[in-house]
């Protein structure tokens, strides 16, 4: 099975730099937030149409809403004196005062076009004053004449800093035309007739020139086409790299389990049944014929790591190399410590990778790695720097692989012969979904927490409580305690965030200077970052105020209380990944959840289902229930498994998906059509990886 991607989809490849308009400086903005190609550009979609020329009377339009309106202008103001001031219209419409606002305007063209007693068309958001209605910076202005410029049914898209919508869907509009004539149709016939959906390039061209009014949510048939396109692609990707690299005949391990149950010895707990029959999962998988590629899920503080210590202990006994990757520098540390601990008892040589090892130390390292002297390497990315090579690297185990993408997965399994894989990932996936994302893997889930653990007590606050929450966390400050202080700092919103952020740091630090407040977020330096939380794990600092940076599995056991700052802007997985930080010793802990003025009433129900359950799995299910398949993504996924368009879809047509793959690629059913679709999700990309 060759993979090409058909010629005639090259233009939708193409960089958007192709389309009039889109200059290096546009370029570089939408790079980072849409994607650098054309196909990227039509994957982007709205979030809402309006209907420009469908407006109420003036007299009952609300501030904000966005209108159309003939207006006679009766005064210019100018701002020829003055470029820092705004150049004003002055007109009338219905019986209302209008201004019409221009900042940084310079030059003639109002003057010349929208001369006293013409009647102009305007369209924008309106601001209202008593009895002056205002537009700022309207969307368009035109001589009545030019009406029809005004497009009626306007996409308005999630905006990127610097780009504005006109600008966004003029070049969204141009790429429409790259979409090649006569695409052909990969769904089948009776599922298209059943939904009554539209063909892709329909469904696309619809969304982005509507010539109706279209509501963007799952109810619209164009979405969930494109939803379903987008899973289905999906599947077939995960089918045919299934059926391509899914080794048969591998070396099978001999089940040596000495070594492990040697370390076991001198643990203080004993494993709970359900790490055991995970364990059990790993020994079978290693002694089949079969290459291991298996998903280890269990809540945070289920025990995931000595779980996966099993599976690499068998490896080795068997002669082999293991190798354990953390998205972070200091997981990789803790891994480290935690490993070399527990294997004492033996003789077997674990190593650390990161970045921060000096260059002498490195390359004695590597050498020791690819000569076999080394059995375990942990480390971060690192990892999977070409310089890094193996004697014979026997299983990776990627520890909160959903900061990892498939293609860092592949590199890892790129260093030996048929490596076994084993990830670990602590946010519970429902089961209905865990295959849209880990289709081509076995999953095992560790149901049971160990049995010394307290139930972590959450409360649900409103922000106004702050004082209340100030004076709680002050008593514990002096009763030694050691507090996470959690703001959100989302993309969308990341500037205003990120004073709301700082500003927290600055109010808690000049409260509590006596802790050495820190802080930690992700648009810090990387180094300044992991330094101030070390601090923090020192105990140098006792408050860490950071964004979701610390959800990945940073395990700080003597924090016992986490604070989260407006938890209704966080999907549930993430709060309860972020609740898991504490309550990681023996000591009680404390979870406060506090939500601003706005929050809905879904909002407050995902804020109570956090307070009245502790299980991951239960949670996830709610939160798939609560907001839908795409929402419970969103914070999961890496960049190279992204599912764009999945918000649209239900659980019964992601079923649907998926069996059509399985049948399509067991049956050797593959035709051009599929290639078609596959390649214009690009999930081509990884199955080529591979080849
Ligand atoms: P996670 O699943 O979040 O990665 P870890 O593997 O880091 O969890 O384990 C969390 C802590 O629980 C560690 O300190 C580990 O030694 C301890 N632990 C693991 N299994 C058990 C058990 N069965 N009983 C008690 N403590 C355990
Ligand atoms: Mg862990």
């Amino acid at each position: 099975m060759k993979f090409q991607r058909p010629s005639f989809l090259y233009p939708l490849f193409s960089e958007i730099t192709l389309i009039p308009g889109i200059g290096p400086k546009t370029f570089k903005l939408l790079e980072s937030k849409i994607g650098k190609k054309v196909i990227d550009l039509l994957f982007h979609l709205p979030h809402t149409v309006i209907n420009r020329l469908d407006n109420l009377d003036l007299k009952h339009c609300p501030t904000n809403s966005i209108i159309t309106k003939k207006i006679l202008i009766t005064k210019h103001i100018s701002n020829f004196y003055n470029s820092k001031r705004p150049y004003k219209l002055i007109g009338h419409c219905e019986n209302f005062e209008i201004e019409i606002v221009f900042f940084n305007y310079k030059g003639q063209y109002i003057e010349k076009n929208f001369p006293v007693n013409s009647v102009v068309i305007v369209s924008g958001k309106i601001n209202r004053f008593n009895e002056i209605v205002k537009f700022t910076n309207p969307d368009y202005i035109y001589e009545v004449s030019q009406i029809d410029k005004i497009p009626k049914f306007e996409p308005i898209y999630p905006l990127t800093a610097g780009v504005n919508n006109k600008l966004l869907s003029k070049s969204i509009r141009h790429a429409i035309k790259l979409i090649p004539p006569d695409l052909p149709e990969w769904i089948p016939n009776k599922i298209v007739k059943e939904n009554n959906w539209p063909s892709f390039s329909e469904a696309l061209k619809s969304i982005h020139i509507p010539n109706t009014m279209i509501e963007v949510d799952n109810k619209s048939s164009y979405l969930q086409r494109l939803s379903f396109d987008e899973v289905f692609a999906n599947q077939l990707g995960m089918q045919i790299y299934k059926k391509k690299y899914q080794t048969l005949n591998v070396n099978k391990n001999k089940r040596k389990s000495k070594y492990f149950k040697k370390c076991l010895e001198s643990l203080s707990f004993n494993l709970t049944n359900s790490q055991n029959e995970c364990i059990e999962d790993l020994y079978s998988d290693l002694c089949s014929k079969t290459q291991m590629k298996r998903i280890l899920q269990g809540d945070v503080g289920s025990g995931k790591t000595i779980v996966a210590l099993a599976a690499i202990l068998n490896v080795i006994e068997n002669s082999k190399q293991a190798s354990l990757m953390a998205p972070t520098e200091l997981l990789s540390i803790q891994h480290y410590n935690f490993i070399k601990n527990f294997t004492e008892s033996l003789s077997i040589k674990v190593a650390l990778l990161t970045s921060k090892i000096d260059k002498d130390e490195r390359i004695s390292i590597l050498d020791k790695i690819s000569n076999g002297y080394i059995d375990i390497v942990i480390g971060t990315h690192s990892l999977i720097s070409d310089r890094v090579t193996f004697n014979n690297l026997g299983i990776a185990v990627i520890d909160e692989q959903h900061k990892f993408g498939v293609i860092q997965r592949s590199k890892v399994l790129a260093k030996g012969e048929n490596v076994h894989l084993l990830l670990l990932t602590a946010t519970p996936i429902p089961r209905s979904l865990s295959m849209t994302v880990y289709g081509d893997l076995d999953l095992s889930e560790i149901k049971e927490k160990p049995k010394n653990r307290k139930k972590i007590i959450t409360k649900v606050l409103p922000l106004e409580k702050y004082e209340k929450v100030k004076m709680a966390i002050s008593r514990a400050l002096e009763n030694e305690e050691k507090i996470y202080w959690v703001c959100p700092l989302l993309e969308e919103t990341e500037k205003l965030d990120l004073v709301s952020l700082n500003n927290r740091f600055k109010i808690l630090t000049k409260s509590f200077s006596k802790f050495n407040p820190t802080l930690a977020h992700g648009k810090m330096d990387n180094y300044e970052r992991e330094k101030s939380i070390e601090r923090f794990f020192n105990n140098e600092s006792r408050i860490l105020i950071a964004s979701t940076v610390i959800e990945v599995g940073i395990d700080i056991p003597d924090a016992t209380i986490i604070i989260i700052e407006n938890a209704e802007r966080f999907g549930l997985a993430q709060l309860h990944q972020l609740r898991g930080r504490v309550g990681r010793s023996s000591l009680q802990s404390y979870c406060i959840l506090m939500y601003g003025k706005n929050i809905s009433e879904v909002g407050k129900l995902r804020l109570k289902t956090m307070r009245d359950t502790d299980d991951g799995f239960f949670i996830a299910e709610k939160d798939l229930e609560l907001r839908g398949p795409g929402e419970v993504f969103g914070t999961r996924q890496s960049g190279e498994n992204e599912l764009k368009l999945l918000p649209f879809i239900d659980k019964e047509k992601l079923m649907l998906a998926k069996d059509l793959a399985i049948d399509i690629v067991s049956t050797n059913n593959l035709n051009f059509e599929h290639e078609v679709l596959v390649s214009l999700f690009n999930k081509d990309e990884y199955i080529k990886l591979m080849s």
